[in-house]
């Protein structure tokens, strides 16, 4: 049994910790803490009325070092969930070190003041990591996540090796609002408006924001444009599968989405240079926006539909050529009654639990900075269909589907 610390309140804080409730075998004692104790608070509410289970909380700024690592100690903590921003990874792990926990996040690393996300600062911390005797798991979210270990499977179990990698991810829900992000909305934001990046034949190729597109039938969901971007998990999955020759991402956009978004660039409003609105008041215009769009936890109830994420990997199986489609679907309504949240939070949530989990029962262990794919695929997807994310293999044809072209 270990003592949990999960560090944030939004939308996937309150699946993540609804979720350790639902393992509270496995975790003796699940403390919650975020900038605003006041949403802390609620979640725990509604768990202890749901669920019975008590949840400690507190409010912290986890970007005071210090004060975290404090927490981590009161508290007992022998693992800390960070699902706060992907700011604060680089001042919670520290935190862990100071304190002696291991750490979970499920995003990488991205600097305040510059739009860019990658792994170095986090895998830099390995040796710290290893010598603590403490393990850093990184992306235990759903894309990097459960995408990771998807590409795992396939490595491990159905191909000798992946040459062709794409990502594909659908989100079909319909929140009925002309233009809200589904998660914090700097986040998605600066994810989407930059340069779209994949993997070819050892180099990284750059193409302008949503230039690159093709319709996908998504099974069981329906067709939809999906345009390629870069997303995390392709800077770990070629390092950590070399025989990878092209790596890509695809996520599904509406044209009405694409209009608002290009609408709020072409005016200057996803821009995250502070500007001065008045003396001594300098905001930037990202930071105006999230605040008047629709908070992404307020979505659950009013969204309807799914969510399609999985992996196509293509390779050869005893020199024969298989293409293998594993995947999940979501529903979003199906998700708010079980956790009062939807998909994008719960697809998120219950990974990030799980993530923990392996790390508590050792049923995934090696002190360092890991990522997802470095370990055995089959024991987290066992428990991807227990805890309530169910997924499906395919084999496709090797020739002759829009990724082709
Ligand atoms: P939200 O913006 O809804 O929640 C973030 C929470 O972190 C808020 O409660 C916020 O506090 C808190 N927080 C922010 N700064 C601090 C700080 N300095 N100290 C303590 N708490 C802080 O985000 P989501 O729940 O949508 O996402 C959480 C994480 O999950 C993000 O890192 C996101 O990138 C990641 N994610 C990963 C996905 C995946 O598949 N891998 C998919 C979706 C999200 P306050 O309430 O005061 O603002």
């Amino acid at each position: 049994m270990s003592n949990l610390l999960i560090i944030g309140a939004g939308g996937v804080s309150r699946v993540a910790t609804f979720k350790a409730a639902m393992n509270d075998h496995i975790f003796k004692k699940i403390v919650l803490a975020s900038r605003t104790k006041s949403k802390c608070d609620a979640i725990a509410k509604d768990i202890k009325e749901r669920l019975g289970v008590e949840i400690e909380t507190y409010e912290i700024d986890a970007m005071d070092v210090d004060a975290t690592a404090k927490l981590i100690s009161d508290t007992k903590s022998d693992i800390v969930l960070n699902v706060a921003l992907p700011y604060q990874d680089l001042a919670i792990m520290d935190a862990c070190l100071k304190a002696g926990a291991h750490y979970v996040d499920t995003a990488n690393y991205e600097h305040p003041d510059e739009a860019k996300f990658e792994y170095k600062e986090q895998w830099a911390k390995h040796e710290d990591f290893k010598k603590a005797g403490l393990m850093a798991l990184l992306g235990s979210g759903f894309d990097p996540g459960v995408t990771n270990v998807f590409t795992a499977f396939a490595a491990q179990e159905l191909l000798d090796e992946i040459e062709y990698l794409d990502i594909l991810d659908c989100n079909a829900g319909d929140h009925g609002y002309p233009f809200a992000t589904n998660f914090n909305p700097e986040i998605n934001i600066r994810e989407i408006t930059q340069k779209g990046k994949y993997y070819e034949n050892g180099k990284w190729k750059e193409i302008d924001p949503m230039s690159v597109k093709f319709k996908w039938n998504y099974p069981k969901v329906g067709e939809y444009p999906s345009y390629l971007l870069y997303h995390e998990e392709l800077e770990s999955l070629t390092k950590n599968f070399p025989s990878i020759k092209r790596a890509r991402f695809f996520m599904t956009f509406s044209d009405n989405y694409l209009w608002h978004l290009n609408a709020l660039q072409n005016v200057g409003m996803t821009s995250i240079e502070p500007i001065k609105i008045a003396e001594g008041c300098e905001i930037s215009p990202m930071e105006f926006l999230k605040k008047v769009l629709p908070d992404p936890a307020s979505l659950g109830p009013r969204t309807k539909g799914q969510t399609h994420i999985g992996v196509v990997a293509t390779g050869y199986k005893n020199g024969v050529k298989k293409r293998y489609y594993i995947y999940n679907i979501c529903d979003h309504q199906c998700a708010f009654r079980e956790v009062g949240a939807q998909c994008v939070s719960y697809t998120t949530g219950v990974p990030a639990m799980i993530g923990c989990l392996m790390i508590a029962t050792k049923t995934w262990f090696e002190a360092g900075v890991k990522n997802m794919e470095e370990f055995p695929a089959r024991p987290f997807l066992y428990q991807l269909n227990k805890q309530g994310l169910p997924w499906f293999i395919e084999e496709l044809p090797t020739e002759g589907l829009p990724i082709d072209n």
